[in-house]
């Protein structure tokens, strides 16, 4: 889809975009130049946009009768130059269910689950990178780097090579096979790194900055956490223009948190929707430097160890870290820390409860809630949304550790040993 004007016919013009915003000290910049973090003191950038503006070419029922059924359908407040050729791949518009089973588990009676494992490469990073991919092709860079711990890699990977662009990924050495194989299918080249993923990033920036190959690395594009926005402005969407009181979601580089926070902030600005949720953090309990700030009032984030199944959220120096505090502050949001044991079993429940099969930080955000509401931070009748991130044939070891070993029946082809085997065991098991 190319937006407005002739291809190649690049006019750098962002109608919607006001300027880029430094989070820290405030200085401005003009949008749509790749500065990703401020000249003068270093910090991350926040895109602002002109809702005045946007308010005059967007509202309820336009939007309602789009038939773009991918985040694309809110280009008014994405940063997307005239003349950007969007790439052929959807993503976004992935489900929202109404979870019954799962709320009446819960004591929950207005749940819902998105279930953003659906998207092209299977996971809610293919939104980020469908901004990245597009901006690097209207840039005319041909290759995209960035360190991740598997997601946003393998949803770079896949996205730039539905646009002919080449990509090289940096992860960490631990990063689940299934996910450095989907590098490989999409053509990627591979930097496994040796060490954590503080590592891999440190070599990623050095090489970027070597290289001049097209920055991805969520923590220093500001553009990405614009693209990770839209998961909110959908459920909004689903909800019929409506926030929900609560949203859980899991953390670790603070990008998407950010990003989800920032949805709902647009769409209010915008006047699409009246009221903003109060976020659910949900972190490992073996990594949870953002929550432990929280936690400590006005502490700043400290590094922690990397002591996680949930790999995709093992992230000791989270990178967005300040943009994920100021979300959850402003939010007067909720902290929930969760063991692997706890995260195994938010698995099995999605999965029994809902037919969702999630990864270990996919399903990261259901264990926080579930959680919450056993403490009773959530009141039954409230209208809660739980994200889940990637699907769980992203990780299929972690998910064979979470799986019901005694559902497993081992038997020749024969109708009376099966009927025995049912017997002994007192019929089938849930
Ligand atoms: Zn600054």
């Amino acid at each position: 889809m190319i937006l407005t004007g002739e291809p190649g016919c690049w006019i750098d013009v962002m109608r919607n975009v006001k300027t880029a915003l430094c989070i820290k000290c405030g200085a401005e910049y003009e949008a749509g130049r790749e500065t990703y973090t401020c000249a003068k003191c270093g910090g991350v950038m926040e895109i602002v946009y002109d809702y005045k503006f946007i308010k005059t070419q967007i509202n309820r029922e336009k939007l309602a009768s789009s038939k773009e059924l991918s985040m694309w359908r809110y280009m008014e407040f994405l940063p997307i130059e005239e003349g950007s050729r969007v790439g052929p791949m959807r993503s976004g518009w992935s489900p929202l269910y109404k979870a019954d089973t799962l709320g009446e588990i819960l004591g929950l009676k207005n749940l819902y689950v998105k279930d953003d494992g659906l998207n092209p490469t299977s996971s809610l990073k293919d939104r980020a990178s469908a901004i990245a991919v597009t901006r690097a092709l209207h840039a005319g860079n041909g290759t995209v780097a960035c360190a991740s711990t598997g997601n946003a890699a393998s949803s770079l990977a896949g996205a730039a090579a539905s646009l002919g662009l080449k990509s090289v990924i940096f992860v960490p050495e631990r990063a689940p096979q299934a996910k450095q194989t989907q590098l490989l299918i999409f053509g990627a080249t591979v930097i496994s790194v040796r060490g954590d993923y503080g590592a891999a990033f440190r070599l990623s920036a050095q090489a970027i900055e070597k290289y001049g190959w097209d920055n991805r690395n969520a923590a220093i594009n500001p553009y990405l956490s614009e693209g990770e926005k839209t998961v909110s402005m959908e459920i909004a969407e689903q909800l019929g223009f409506k926030s929900p009181d609560f949203v859980a979601v899991s953390v670790g580089d603070g990008c998407t948190i950010a990003g989800i926070w920032k949805g709902f902030k647009d769409f209010y600005a915008a006047g699409l929707i009246d009221k903003l949720p109060r976020l659910i953090s949900v972190q490992a309990e073996g990594c949870c430097p953002v929550n432990r700030a929280i936690e400590q009032k006005n502490a700043a984030i400290e590094p922690m160890e990397e002591n996680t199944i949930a790999d995709s959220i093992a992230v000791g120096v989270p990178r967005n870290g300040e943009k994920a505090l100021a979300a959850i502050r402003e939010s007067n949001g909720i902290v929930v820390n969760v063991s692997d044991d706890e995260i195994l079993a938010a698995m099995r429940l999605l999965g029994k409860s809902s037919g969702i099969f999630g990864e270990p930080a996919g399903v990261a955000g259901t264990a926080g809630l579930a959680k919450a509401a056993v403490r009773r931070d959530i009141p039954p009748d409230a209208l809660v949304v739980s994200i889940v991130t990637g699907n769980g044939l992203k990780d299929t070891a972690s998910a064979q550790r979470a799986a019901v070993q005694q559902n497993l029946i081992h038997i020749e082809p024969d109708m009376n040993l099966l009927a025995e085997e049912l017997v002994r065991r007192g019929g089938i098991r849930h």
